[in-house]
């Protein structure tokens, strides 16, 4: 029923960079080397995400626009995700919240398209495309007054598109990304694809997104524990460019914003490092899908542990140690 869906909607997408965060992640979900993201009026007019992944067969289009339809777990173990976010609700709820068009092509198939307006599934039309998949959100909340007025300006919810953008980009160096504002005809960001092996790719993306002072003045990190890997990279003391919002951390290649983490972050610079001042860095935790459940809440970058004493003390002790060994 429309009306439920419609409120179940507003909690998977809460503002125009929610939307984005979805679509870009099913892009790479699909095996996307290159995503493009256009918008127009901060998000809230057009929202246009472009991929060369492997796309979606003509059949399948309306069965990718039902709820809780997905193609990434089997029914076998639910548990068993190795992708992101709450499974099969975010094309639905974008169907629900604007109007919602699906472009794709599946290898050796013609391109075919779909649209949802206001939850009401369209039918499958032939159209035209290269390859991969582009889905194109029009009038976000067109339906919903109440949920419009509480975005911000078409400024703020454009920023807010490029911090998702960047985050994602950060952990994914081998995908390049363009982001590109239609209103102003401008070029937000690009970042082609990085080469080499996976620390060397990361540190040429970073190089890109945070400066690559940030870089040159970070140590390497790439430690494990009783099966949770904690790998990036971290700013030195001496690296004084710091700051709460160079602090990025990832949970199985999901962007979180976890207290625990932060804490602990700050807990192992807390001998090296004044109190006023912020450590940076860009962490990965990697573990087992069973020992962490990233899928607390859609819309919320929370992380909840099977042992969080585990996490903490690995990344509390394991940093303290990779910053002393740097010499400091
Ligand atoms: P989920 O990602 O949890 O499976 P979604 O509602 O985000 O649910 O997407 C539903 C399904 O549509 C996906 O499982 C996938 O099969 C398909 N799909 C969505 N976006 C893309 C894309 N960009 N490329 C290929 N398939 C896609
Ligand atoms: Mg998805």
């Amino acid at each position: 029923d429309t009306a439920a869906n419609r409120i179940a909607a507003g909690e998977v997408v809460e503002r125009p960079a929610s939307a984005v965060k979805e679509l870009v992640e099913n892009s790479l979900d699909a095996g996307a080397t290159r995503v493009r993201v256009d918008y127009a009026g901060g998000g809230k007019v057009m929202i246009r995400v472009t991929d060369d992944g492997h796309g979606m067969e003509a059949d399948s289009l309306p069965l990718a626009m039902s709820r809780h339809a997905t193609s990434k777990i089997d029914g076998s173990d639910l548990l068993d995700i190795h992708t992101f976010g709450f499974r099969g609700e975010a094309l639905p709820s974008l169907g629900a919240v604007g109007r919602l068009t699906i472009t794709s092509r599946a290898p050796g198939q013609e391109g075919a398209e779909i649209t949802v307006t206001g939850g009401q599934i369209g039918p499958v039309r032939p159209a035209a495309l290269n390859r991969g998949t582009q889905v194109e959100l029009r009038d976000l909340f067109y339906a919903t007054p109440a949920r419009l007025k509480f975005l911000r300006t078409d400024r703020s919810e454009a920023q807010a598109i490029a911090d998702t953008i960047r985050k994602l980009a950060m952990a994914e160096p081998f995908v390049g990304f363009t982001l590109y504002d239609t209103d102003g005809a401008r070029e937000i960001l690009r970042v082609d694809a990085e080469q080499g092996e996976l620390f060397d790719a990361l540190g040429a993306r970073l190089g890109r997104l945070m400066g690559r002072d940030f870089v040159d003045n970070a140590i390497r990190v790439d430690i494990e524990r009783d099966g949770v890997r904690l790998s990036g990279f971290a700013a030195l003391p001496t690296y004084s460019r710091g700051s709460s919002v160079a602090q990025h951390v990832f949970v199985n290649g999901r962007p979180v914003r976890d207290k625990l983490l932060i804490g602990a972050l700050k807990a192992a610079y807390m001998d090296v490092l004044s109190r006023d001042r912020h450590p940076a860095a860009v962490l990965f935790i990697d573990c087992d899908p069973h020992l962490v459940d990233v899928n607390v809440h859609p819309a919320k970058a929370e992380v909840r542990f099977r042992d969080p004493g585990l996490v903490r003390s690995l990344m509390v002790s394991g940093l303290r140690h990779a910053l002393a060994g740097a010499g400091h």
